[in-house]
């Protein structure tokens, strides 16, 4: 690898790539300042505890995918995988537990060492949602309503669906573990290495296995749904109940488990077919155990979290720039003159263009290349005469504008 390349699975972004995701990042703000979420920003390396002990030992994450290193002081850290650990570790020790209900949102990337591929980058981006301190399938309705929210907000509706599941709660999760275990065992010697060891370790990732042969007899598995216990059945209705209710349409998916360890209840993903393999863009759950499990004090979680790459490729056309206003010199004696005017404007307001050099034909050239509505053109008589001349790019028309009244013409070209 060339040192001069960037590092594989990471991408530089600019132009129309980078304006998809300010897209995204701030219709995202917009929406979620409307439920009333503020925005977070945690640090992107954390001790690798936040992450090794809450996504759980043996979720892909940990085990392979990622970014560890040992700092000059000898400690251990980690690049964030993703988003939730690191807003919990916030929530404990910025001691927020007496504020809650708490509303956090969040943007900015993420690391995983897995391998690129469309949709798929080992520097990626998220936006995302946290909701702290909710119980209640009210709390899960809310963040599902949120994530609908932007994605219809941002033109994706019809090409997006919602899928659902239970993970019920701690009772009849054991009670599943146990039926899964006892099935899975079956088939031991034909399930893959990875999850021969999670079937010793956690049987219910086996369920979220990638490995064919593991699909296979995942499909023929036991179903969450029927061992849910009545709490965790009613608990699944309200939220089901809720977002019928705001006409939110979802699809139940009994083998939805999500890749990390922390989820419990209502698991949730907005998949689309028009990415190929990588057709989730959006996916979460609720967490009620983690900030305990962190060391905190039991309080009720639930978010999630979408790849803005993988948004970004769904997204139409952009909107269109902002047309600069053009000055042209016409000669090198008008130069100082029109950069004068060209100072003025930008600070008035206006989006000035303004060529380095060359004559007037090559400026024309240049203003039409940055799609320029007017250009300001300045010779030898405007100079005189204190104007300048005024061209309409799109029709060539022209007038003489004096330069006192040139912003109030300029603004009627906005
Ligand atoms: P996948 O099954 O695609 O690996 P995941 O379950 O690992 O996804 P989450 O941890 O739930 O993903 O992350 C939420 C979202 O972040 C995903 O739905 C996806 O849109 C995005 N995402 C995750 N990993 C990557 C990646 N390596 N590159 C780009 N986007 C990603
Ligand atoms: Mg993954």
């Amino acid at each position: 690898m060339s040192t001069l390349q960037p590092v594989r699975g990471t991408h530089d972004l600019m132009f129309d790539d980078i304006r998809r995701h300010r897209l995204v990042q701030s219709k995202f703000a917009a929406i979620a300042a409307r439920y009333g979420y503020s925005e977070i920003a945690t640090p992107i390396f954390e001790a690798t505890e936040v992450f090794a002990r809450t996504l759980g030992d043996t979720t892909d994450i940990v085990t392979k995918e990622m970014y560890t290193f040992e700092t000059k002081g000898g400690e251990s850290v980690t690049l964030r995988p993703e988003g939730t650990a690191g807003v919990a570790r916030a929530f404990i020790s910025e001691g927020l537990s007496q504020q809650v209900p708490l509303k956090f949102f969040y943007n900015g990337p993420m690391f995983r060492h897995e391998r690129p591929q469309k949709g798929r980058q080992r520097q990626f981006h998220q936006i995302g949602a946290e909701l702290l301190g909710v119980p209640t399938p009210q709390g899960d309705v809310e963040v599902i309503a949120l994530a609908d929210h932007i994605l219809h907000e941002l033109g994706l509706k019809g090409k997006i669906t919602l899928e659902m599941n239970s993970l019920g709660d701690l009772d009849s999760r054991l009670a599943y573990r146990q039926v899964l275990i006892d099935y899975l065992s079956g088939y031991r010697d034909k399930l893959s290495a990875d999850s021969r060891e999670r079937l010793d370790k956690n049987p219910l990732r086996v369920l979220d296995s990638k490995d064919e042969a593991d699909k296979e007899i995942v499909r023929n598995a036991p179903q969450f749904p029927d061992y849910l216990n009545q709490a965790s059945c009613d608990f699944f209705k309200g939220v089901q109940d809720g977002l019928t209710a705001l006409g939110i349409a979802f699809k139940l998916s009994p083998a939805l488990v999500r890749g990390i360890d922390y989820y419990s209840h209502t698991a949730f993903e907005f998949t689309t077919d028009a990415l190929g393999a990588q057709g989730t863009v959006l996916a979460g759950g609720r967490y009620d155990g983690l900030i305990q499990e962190m060391g905190g004090p039991p309080t009720a979680g639930i978010g999630w979290a979408a790849g803005v790459e993988r948004l970004a490729m769904l997204l139409g056309d952009l909107p269109p720039l902002a047309r600069p206003v053009a000055v042209i010199p016409v000669g090198e004696a008008e130069a100082a003159v029109a950069q004068k005017l060209v100072h003025r404007l930008r600070h008035n307001g206006f989006n000035v263009d303004i060529g380095y050099g060359g004559n007037m034909g090559k400026r024309m050239k240049r203003a039409n290349k940055v799609n320029a509505v007017v250009a300001l053109i300045i010779g030898e008589d405007e100079v005189k005469n204190s104007a300048v001349t005024l061209r309409l790019l799109d029709s060539g028309e022209q007038s003489s504008v004096s330069m006192a009244e040139l912003e109030a013409r300029l603004d009627l070209y906005r």
